[in-house]
């Protein structure tokens, strides 16, 4: 175990997740997936029959979410109430409303306070997202920031989706890639953007392993320095 809190955050389709979990087996520690907490809401807006764009409406309906996450790398499931929506907010329905209602100001609120008491605790954690280092957690002993190019990571999403049985659409991905880039980097509350302090790692041409390597190395370091 490490005891490190270890930021890592990116846009879609940069392994982060896949990265993210392989880190937090490796180092036996507790793993937070934050764009799931996201995707709970945007089912919740969804299942209300509240327009995504309605911030306001949206905002009322934060309060009421009733969501459960699970911060373990192999077995996290997620709940809406006491419905597992695990599978359900992988779907091209909340995908296409996600962006917009978690740039509401108060679903970041709850949310991301919720993300800190989940962080909060003397075990080390690994902490995906999109604003982990610089907003969730800005005192992170490791911050990291993965890119690829837009058209790596459309060809990763379209390759996932297509092994969890969805049509094969390299051309809609990449739009959706691109949409919800420029939507993720230019809302006003909470930008995606990397921390000063974050070790920026382009994974275009690295395998998912590489990279969890690399992060294994850059553990060690830290951990080398503080003895
Ligand atoms: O990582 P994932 O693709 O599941 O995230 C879904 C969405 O949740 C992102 O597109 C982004 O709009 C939002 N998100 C966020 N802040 C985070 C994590 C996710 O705004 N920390």
């Amino acid at each position: 175990m490490s005891g490190l809190r270890i930021a890592v955050d990116g846009p879609a389709g940069t392994g982060k997740s896949s990265v993210s979990r392989g880190l937090a087996r490796a180092l036996r520690s507790r793993y937070l997936d934050t764009g799931a907490m996201y995707r709970i809401v945007a089912l919740a807006v969804l299942r209300a029959g509240i327009d995504p764009t309605d911030a306001a409406r949206v905002a009322r309906l934060v309060p009421d979410v009733r969501l459960a996450v699970g911060a373990d790398p192999d077995g996290d499931r997620f709940y809406l109430a006491d419905d597992d929506v695990s599978a359900q907010i992988r779907g091209a329905a909340v995908t296409g409303a996600v962006s917009a209602v978690s740039a509401v100001p108060a679903v970041r609120q709850r949310l991301v306070e919720l993300q800190r008491q989940l962080a909060a605790g003397p075990d080390g954690i690994v902490v995906e997202g999109r604003d982990i280092g610089t907003v969730v957690l800005p005192d992170a002993e490791l911050k990291v920031f993965l890119t690829a190019s837009p058209q790596t990571r459309a060809r990763r999403r379209n390759e996932q989706n297509v092994a969890a049985g969805q049509p094969d659409d390299y051309a809609g991905v990449l739009a959706d890639v691109q949409r919800r880039d420029h939507l993720d980097s230019t809302r006003a509350a909470s930008p995606l953007l990397p921390a000063d302090d974050a070790v920026i790692v382009d994974t275009s041409a690295m395998t998912e392993a590489a990279v969890v390597e690399y992060l294994i190395g850059l553990v060690d370091d830290h951990s080398g320095a503080r003895r």
